[in-house]
């Protein structure tokens, strides 16, 4: 049996592996995508992102109203503006919300609007932050941190299932290494590390995970390939001018053309059980 130190609540062992609810969906069983903007911008480019997910067939909806940013001076998000955006996009598509926390005074009030709760891979050992979403009732979308071992951004789900909070998504983001052609190095590695050592789903980030909007389908089907429980993407109807992360965002057209080349490589997947 697969072990790890300090893994306790969230180790396999025998027991049955998490499925989070969130709605209708049911993350850790079949292939959940959540897809969105990096940053809430304004109502149009939300609603139109969203109704596009929706008709390639995204289980949810993401989108930044809090954005940890490297620079004071870019686009910080609209806060509780961009949530009431998110809520009005849930209204009309019935998409469940995946949002970020940045700060340990939002939890409670987000988790209002959120249906997931987003920490960041910046945040990952934020540990006033963890036991804050630990306390939430919503699930919680743990991203690994760029400088991370696998056994650090376990801990890190231990600290929120030792809250109380027993709906943890894991998801892999990419890692700092020194290549510098890629944004960061996809690990998918750490996702089937994760799935032997924990219960929790894990998911695919192939957007920060690589940072080009080239690579990122090709990594989509190489998570589907690897066993993820779904993936997490960035798409904007017009990358050009996007108030971040405009490198590594899909087109809704590029991503409903994803979305058709992940489906019968889950039915494959499916058949090999
Ligand atoms: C994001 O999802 O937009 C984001 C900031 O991701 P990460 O924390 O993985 O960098
Ligand atoms: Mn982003």
């Amino acid at each position: 049996m697969a072990e790890m130190k300090g893994i306790k609540l969230a180790a396999l062992e025998d027991r049955k592996r998490t499925i989070v609810r969130v709605g209708k969906v049911r993350v850790g069983t079949g292939f959940t995508v959540i897809a969105g903007p990096c940053s809430v911008e304004s109502e149009e480019q939300v609603l139109e992102t969203a109704r596009a997910v929706k008709a390639a067939g995204a289980d949810m909806l993401r989108g930044g109203a809090f954005k940890p940013r490297t620079s004071p001076y870019s686009f910080q998000g609209l806060g509780f503006k961009g949530l009431k955006i998110l809520e009005k996009a849930r209204e009309e598509t019935g998409l469940p919300i995946v949002t970020e926390v940045i700060d340990t005074r939002d939890v409670s009030w987000v988790s209002e609007y959120a249906d997931v709760l987003q920490i960041g891979a910046r945040n990952m050992q934020n540990f006033a932050l963890l036991k804050e979403a630990g306390k939430s009732s919503k699930p919680v979308l743990l991203k690994r941190g760029m400088h991370s071992t696998i056994e650090e951004w376990l801990n890190c789900a231990e600290y929120i299932l030792h809250e109380g909070n027993p709906n943890v998504i894991l998801c892999e983001r990419g890692i700092r290494t020194f290549e510098t052609y890629t944004r960061n190095t996809l690990d998918l590695s750490a996702v089937c590390a994760a799935k032997e050592l924990t219960h929790l789903p894990v998911i695919v980030d192939p957007t920060h995970g690589t940072g080009k909007v080239s690579l990122i389908p090709m990594m989509s089907l190489a998570a589907v390939a690897c066993g993820s429980d779904g993936l997490i993407v960035e798409v904007h109807r017009n990358p050009a001018e996007a108030l971040s992360d405009k490198e590594q965002a899909l087109t809704p057209d590029v991503f409903s053309a994803m979305m058709e080349r992940i489906r019968p490589l889950r039915r494959f997947m499916e058949g090999l059980k």
